[in-house]
């Protein structure tokens, strides 16, 4: 590094006040992942080894056109260098002032505010807004760039800074076209002059590179290059699909499902997408954060592309690559890239198809995958109109007929009887206490199978689908459900004194349980169950009460209307006990919050026990008599 004997205009430049604060938050960070330097100079030289490979399409006029593109690195721990070279595009001294010496205003200001707030996560702060480059004076004393321009008529120049002040820039003697970046590193950053630590850094971070990385004095390049999202998936085994996962992600659990596309209409795109097993991440998780890592012509553009899934699949990891997507989509207008938003369209629509099949081809793979992530598919059906009828088929609930199962919404149908026209289903919490609820003994007597929706989601998906194969979804707790096939004669065997005895029963009911209840009534919907709570007329739907509820919100609820069963003995029975007997009163409190209890509404036990206990001695004071 030795100085020019004359002044000139080049030296002692200063760093743009923006770009000084940068190095000043680099060069001072205790950053702990300081290896990801390496990571950029390396994607740079990429970078410049893809434009030189795209000018050589048509222009042959250029400084070595028959040169290997390649990058080299070299290192001496006595000397403690790293030296990377590169035979890509190269740069001219004006050039280097320019992409060296300042950087992007709006990226700038953008990445001073987000490390001073996130400060915890700076290597991606570092990836996201194009400080790549200075990223080097984390584990940098200084740091020359020597670099000659592929243009013939050009010269070669030599860039040095030694903090975060000013460069210099001199002429060099360089002939060879490409850059060469000399990192001298810090004291407390020998280890990156270690060839063995560098191999492995390479292998983390570049290993899909699509040139040659040569490191010291071995022939055979250390990068895998060619990546495995890339060819196809005839040639992969299974073996290989997790072998990439772990090292993609560290999460050595194997994934639930990949899915390797290949596509080339409407957008060109490979892509390599992995649901984890589960969707927390451990600590040790090379992925941070969700999002695919996005690739343009296997040049990675981001790291964490949030891009290119809706919200409800963040779970979803895995790479794209697209040849579509032009090499210099700068960073902060990814999100307004026409290509972009088709791989979002394209990527969605194959992953979705992917679950489908799954839940076809090999169900139980599948149910492991909807116990994981129903929560991500119920809210994606809840908050995207547009994906409600791609997600419906990917929906399963436990019913009456299988309260340990997950059947489909198709299953459903292609089981029920011909002349079944609804979809019948039950609000709850408690699936087990759901299977034995009175309201669905009238469809059991019929063999009809009910949905028992127990997850809280359930109610924001049944706000949204109000049909199914052009069958109505039923509530089977709501007043309007249907009756079974009964005789009309029945009921007009009814004689006045019968209709005057039932009234009889019904007033006694009412008098005790007052305004708890806006009614009571008889009903012929019940067979084994004495008596249920069914909603008023005009009370808000179920499934918005619990939404209500869910989101904290007080709701004026109308008392609920009991439908009692006279057929069942404890009413027969009921009717026939005197008034003025005490154990009636008792009875009908019971009989009430029994059917709050199956409800799940029931809300004080303690008080239930008291009853119980005066119930029990009455009935062995009974037995006495
Ligand atoms: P980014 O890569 O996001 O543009 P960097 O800070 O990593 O940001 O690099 C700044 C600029 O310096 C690059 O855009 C490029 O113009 C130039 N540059 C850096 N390294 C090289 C290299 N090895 N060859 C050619 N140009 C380079
Ligand atoms: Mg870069």
């Amino acid at each position: 590094m030795g100085k020019t004997k004359t002044t000139n205009q080049w030296e002692n430049i200063p760093f743009k006040t923006e770009t000084r604060e940068i190095l000043n938050i680099l060069i001072h960070s205790l950053y702990s992942e300081r290896e990801v330097f390496l990571r950029e100079l390396i994607s740079n030289a990429s970078d410049a080894l893809t434009r030189i490979q795209f000018e050589l399409l048509t222009n042959r006029e250029v400084v070595d056109p028959e040169v290997e593109l390649g990058i080299w690195i070299t290192c001496d721990p006595e000397a403690k260098t790293l030296t990377i070279r590169d035979t890509g595009i190269g740069m001219n001294a004006q050039e280097m002032s320019e992409n060296l010496g300042t950087i992007a205003h709006s990226g700038a200001k953008a990445f001073i505010e987000a490390a001073q707030t996130h400060a915890e996560t700076i290597s991606d702060i570092i990836g996201q807004f194009g400080v790549g480059f200075y990223s080097a004076f984390m584990v940098a004393e200084s740091i020359e760039v020597i670099s000659r321009s592929y243009r013939p008529d050009e010269t070669s120049a030599r860039w040095v800074a030694h903090g975060e002040e000013t460069f210099s820039i001199e002429p060099s003697e360089k002939t060879e076209r490409g850059t060469t970046v000399i990192v001298h590193l810090k004291e407390d950053a020998a280890e990156f002059a270690q060839e063995d630590r560098l191999r492995s850094i390479i292998r983390k971070h570049s290993d899909f590179i699509p040139y040659p990385i040569h490191l010291g004095e071995s022939t055979e390049p250390v990068n895998e290059q060619s990546a495995i999202w890339r060819k196809q998936p005839s040639t992969i085994s299974d073996e290989d699909y997790n072998n990439f996962y772990q090292q993609f992600s560290l999460d050595m659990q194997e994934p639930l499902l990949k899915v390797h596309l290949s596509v080339d209409a409407p957008v060109q795109m490979y892509a390599l997408l992995y649901v984890p097993a589960s969707p927390e991440r451990s600590i040790f998780s090379l992925r941070k954060d969700e999002g695919l890592k996005l690739y343009a012509r296997k040049v990675l553009i981001s790291e964490y592309s949030k891009d290119l899934l809706p919200p409800y699949l963040r779970f979803v990891d895995g790479v794209v690559d697209s040849e579509d997507l032009p090499l210099n989509v700068a960073r902060e207008s990814i999100q307004s890239n026409r290509v972009i938003a088709q791989l979002k369209r394209v990527i969605t629509n194959k992953l979705i198809d992917s679950l489908k099949s799954l839940g076809k081809d090999n169900p139980d793979k599948y149910i492991d995958f909807w116990k994981v992530y129903s929560r991500y598919i119920k809210e994606g059906f809840a908050t995207d109109p547009e994906a409600q009828a791609a997600l419906t088929p990917l929906m399963r609930f436990p019913t009456s007929k299988s309260p340990d199962g997950w059947v489909s919404l198709e299953d459903y149908v292609t089981a029920s009887p011909s002349h079944q026209d609804k979809v019948y289903y039950l609000l709850g919490d408690d699936v087990r206490l759901m299977a034995s609820s009175p309201h669905i003994e009238a469809y059991k007597a019929q063999g009809i199978d009910v949905f028992l929706m127990a997850d809280p989601l359930d109610s924001f998906v049944l706000l949204k689908l109000d049909k199914y194969d052009g069958k109505e979804l039923v509530n089977v707790a709501q007043v309007e459900a249907p009756t079974p096939s009964t005789d009309p004669e029945e009921d007009q065997e009814e004689n006045a004194e019968d209709q005057e005895r039932v009234e009889r029963l019904l007033n006694r009911i009412r008098s005790v349980l007052g305004d708890r209840v806006s009614d009571v009534r008889s009903t012929k919907r019940l067979v084994e169950s004495p008596a249920r709570l069914v909603d008023a007329d005009g009370a808000l739907k179920p499934e918005l009460q619990r939404v209500y509820k869910m989101i904290n919100q007080t709701l004026d609820e109308k008392p609920k209307v009991l439908e009692v069963n006279l057929q069942h003995p404890l009413l027969i029975q009921l009717g026939k006990a005197g008034a003025g007997k005490p154990t009636t009163r008792l009875v009908i409190e019971q009989l009430y919050e029994n059917a709050l209890l199956l409800e799940g509404n029931l809300t004080d036990p303690a008080g239930m026990i008291n009853r119980i206990q005066e119930l029990m001695s009455a009935a062995l004071g009974d037995s006495h008599d």
